[in-house]
């Protein structure tokens, strides 16, 4: 089983669900950015007051922001982790790559979960998150697209990515992601 992994995808996809289900079973680090971020703005530290307004907005926020959150994390953790909504642009998958040498813990595969897009959009109004308001859904799936989803191409040029499918229900989704894996 793969020990190191970073979960891509659009958001509604199903990665924070999926990502908790299998660090759950396979006693993983399981270290979401957005769970992360969501946790400062609901204590109203100083970084969360700031990230909320972006948040709300459909932004991604700051890399330096994010990366100092990631970063004390990871120098932690000896055994596997994996990465959800982390990286979001080049930058910070470059930043990570140094990290990771640092610390000598290679990622071992980016699962790459896709759905189309009114897919998405229909699964985000259902859960009614503070960003799930359709203008800013909409925003959300430009910036994947325009920032993250390069990152596709990134990670298969290191011959890293395995593909699914995001269709059907946490089961189904769940049962093709541990196939992979194995
Ligand atoms: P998520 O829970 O992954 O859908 O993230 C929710 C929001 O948190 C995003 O729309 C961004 O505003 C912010 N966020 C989460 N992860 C990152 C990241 N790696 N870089 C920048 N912003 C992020």
């Amino acid at each position: 089983m793969k020990q190191r992994l970073l979960f891509l995808g659009p958001p509604g996809v199903g990665k924070g669900t999926q990502a908790a289900l299998l660090c759950q079973k396979q006693n993983l680090l399981h270290l979401s950015t957005g769970d992360l971020l969501r946790a400062e703005v609901a204590s109203q530290t100083s970084l969360g007051i700031e990230a909320a307004e972006i948040m709300n907005r459909g932004e991604l926020v700051s890399d330096s922001i994010v990366l100092s959150i990631v970063e004390k994390r990871l120098a932690t953790s000896n055994d596997g982790w994996l990465l959800d909504g982390f990286p979001r642009n080049l930058l910070q998958a470059e930043a990570l790559e140094v990290l990771l040498e640092k610390i000598n813990q290679p990622i071992d595969a980016v699962l790459l979960i896709e759905l189309a897009d009114e897919l998405l959009v229909e699964r985000l109004i259902a859960r009614g998150r503070a960003d799930d308001k359709e203008t800013v859904i909409r925003h959300r799936l430009e910036v994947y697209k325009e920032k993250t989803a390069p990152l596709i191409d990134h990670y298969n040029q290191h011959g890293l990515v395995m593909t699914i499918s995001g269709e059907g229900d946490i089961e189904a989704i769940s049962s093709r992601i541990q196939q992979k894996l194995i």
